[in-house]
């Protein structure tokens, strides 16, 4: 078994899932007393929140090559960054260590792919949505078109997320609203809809939505225990 090397904390609520997720998944895999073999390095948020409200990005880069490379160290086989908002930086990440970064984006193009969808919703941070670095990574080499919410939907996906989910807070008003906001997506002809952000999986489920849910958590977990456990 390799050995899965994970930056998290951003937030710890969200890497509690990916610990489980994972552990569980090379359980079910290998039955008996397995476990995960795994390295997680995990921030404080504050310092990371702070510098992408600020808009510091070089400075927030520089961080996650650290944690990296700190994993790297450790002797992880490969990595992942637990959340999709960080995965702005990645490319510069995997530059500067020898081990291969499982791609956030890559594992949920792989997922959507495989149910033939060609246009999807996608919830994410502001700074996600907004910007091409996760967008472009999704429909590489895959004919997808992707659909972020409206102008007021945008805001309250954002606002949700950090003024509630990575603070362990979870409001069935919130999700009352998230439910109407996939409404919308699916109403503009969304056939699914990503969790594109590591939290939206405690708040929104599969069976809250008409369409096929990808959470990105879930995906990304499992696609590491895929490669740890590939020959
Ligand atoms: N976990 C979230 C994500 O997947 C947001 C927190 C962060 O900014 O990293 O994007």
């Amino acid at each position: 078994m390799k050995t899965i090397g994970l930056i998290g904390g951003m937030s710890w609520e969200s890497s509690v899932e990916y610990y489980r997720i994972i552990n569980e998944a090379v359980r079910e895999r290998l039955g008996g007393f397995h476990s995960a073999k795994s390295i997680l390095y995990s921030v404080d948020f504050a310092e990371i929140e702070i510098l992408q409200k600020r808009g510091k990005w070089e400075e927030a880069t520089r961080l996650m090559v650290e944690a990296a490379q700190q994993v790297e160290r450790g002797g992880a086989d490969f990595i992942l960054i637990c959340t999709n908002t960080m995965h702005k930086m990645a490319e510069e990440v995997q530059k500067q260590i020898r081990i291969p970064l499982l791609h956030i984006a890559d594992a949920t193009r792989e997922r959507i792919r495989e149910q033939g969808l060609s246009k999807i919703g996608l919830l994410e941070t502001k700074f996600t949505m907004e910007e091409d670095f996760y967008k472009g990574r999704l429909v590489k080499m895959y004919d997808l078109e992707v659909l972020v919410p409206d102008g007021e939907d945008r805001e309250v996906v954002h606002r949700v997320i950090y003024d509630e989910l990575v603070l362990d807070v979870i409001d069935p008003s919130s999700k009352e609203k998230y439910i109407m906001i996939v409404e919308n997506l699916v109403r503009r002809g969304a056939q699914g809809v990503v969790l594109g952000c590591t939290e939206i999986g405690l708040l929104l489920r599969q069976e809250d939505v008409p369409v096929p849910v990808f959470d990105t958590t879930i995906i990304h977990a499992k696609a590491a225990v895929d490669r740890a456990l590939a020959d």
